[in-house]
């Protein structure tokens, strides 16, 4: 069968995971759609840990192995942010409220942690006690080490 033009340009979305490992399935199905709508790759900067990193939070999803942090190449952080939450139903789904799992959380060029990227995760269950929703961080010297919702769930 003859791949039409269409098909052949659109290619596959590409994670450029390094040596991080993501074991949450969930987080890297949402990897490969930012891929797929942003048409570039998507560079992993951490994933599973199990320690605390400097300026990292106590009840980081990275300890539960359900988070990754990333850039996308060639885009600012401040715009993967911004597509995520123009594309947030085909990204994330359609939930609302208390079903919306999502956390994404635009650490910016003040952050407390070790430099600005985006950070994704899963919560566990609903209701359980993380920050869901969009959120920033250290977008400005005054918000340094402070998480402030964007978006609600
Ligand atoms: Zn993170």
């Amino acid at each position: 069968m003859i791949a039409s033009t269409r098909d052949k340009k659109r290619s596959e979305p590409i994670i450029n995971y390094g040596s991080y490992k993501v074991s949450d399935a969930g987080v890297r199905l949402v990897l490969e759609r930012i891929a797929v709508e942003t048409g570039r790759a998507v560079k992993v900067t951490s994933g599973d840990r199990d320690w605390v990193p400097s300026g990292g939070a106590r009840n980081s999803l990275h300890l539960n192995k359900r988070a990754v942090d990333f850039h996308v190449e060639g885009w600012p952080d401040a715009q993967v942010f911004d597509l995520l939450l123009a594309k947030r139903a085909t990204i994330f789904g359609e939930s609302k409220g208390k079903a919306f799992r999502y956390q994404i959380i635009q650490h910016g060029p003040d952050t407390i942690t070790g430099g600005a990227h985006i950070h994704m995760g899963i919560v566990p269950e609903p209701g359980e006690a993380y920050g869901r929703g969009f959120l920033v961080e250290g977008m400005t010297a005054a918000t340094r080490g402070r998480y402030k919702v964007v978006d609600p769930p």
